[in-house]
């Protein structure tokens, strides 16, 4: 079928499939929230102190996105491309100034992810006070998993690890985020209208590290489900 609408094809829609549903959830945004673990924070050598500071956001295009299970090449630019395993929450209800007492009416369920960054760009960047994009909105960077809806459940603890090739590399508790779910739906809301399909990826834990062509990542958060990542040859 051909119509005048557009002078080409538009992109497909970026989607996520759903859990025990046929219907894929439609992607809006990607949002990413910047050191909410305190031993991660000190790992990149910038401690939180959470009664001085707020949480800081970056943001991927969702033309980003990867479904869990994927092989993506190793990306070009970098020398140090490595993991950051995080939970995903799916926004499911639009929402703008929330306060934490509500934010839980706006989650629709959530999802393992992997933040993937070339650690190298987005350094320098950062030590240069310059963007992040290089080093964080890489193509295929943004994998997650199937979405498991919780409609309105507010997740405030279950254990989460990513192991490299069987090898444990990340291990931590939701319980240790610095900002919490309802807390970081509150903030971000009060910077953009939240909207039904925008996927908040809420921060690492400490472990972070390299990955190589070949490597296999395998990634659990408890209570949510399980993630994987399969790092194939440079193009
Ligand atoms: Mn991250």
């Amino acid at each position: 079928m051909s119509d005048n609408t557009f002078v080409w094809a538009p992109p497909p829609v970026p989607s996520l499939p759903v859990r025990r549903l046929a219907a894929r959830l439609p992607v809006n945004r990607l949002f990413f929230v910047g050191r909410n673990y305190h031993a991660h924070a000190v790992e990149m050598g910038r401690p939180v102190d959470k009664a001085a500071e707020r949480p800081f956001y970056f943001t991927k295009s969702p033309a980003t996105l990867v479904e869990s299970g994927a092989i993506v090449a190793y990306p070009p630019g970098t020398q140090n491309y490595q993991y950051e395993m995080e939970l995903v929450v799916a926004i499911g209800a639009p929402g703008f100034r929330v306060d934490e007492a509500d934010a839980h009416r706006l989650v629709y369920g959530y999802a393992c992810g992997l933040d993937m960054t070339r650690r190298d760009l987005q350094l320098a960047a950062r030590d240069k006070g310059r963007p992040w994009d290089l080093g964080k909105d890489v193509e295929q960077s943004s994998v997650v998993s199937e979405i498991v809806p919780m409609p309105g459940v507010v997740l405030d603890q279950g254990a989460l690890a990513l192991g490299v090739n069987g090898q444990p590399r990340q291990q931590s508790d939701l319980n240790k985020l610095i900002w919490n779910i309802r807390e970081l739906i509150a903030d971000l809301s009060g910077f953009y209208h939240l909207q039904p399909g925008d996927l908040i990826f809420t921060g690492t834990p400490e472990g972070v590290g390299p990955v190589v062509a070949g490597d296999r990542l395998d990634g659990h958060i408890e209570g949510v489900g399980e993630i994987r990542l399969h790092i194939g040859a440079a193009e």
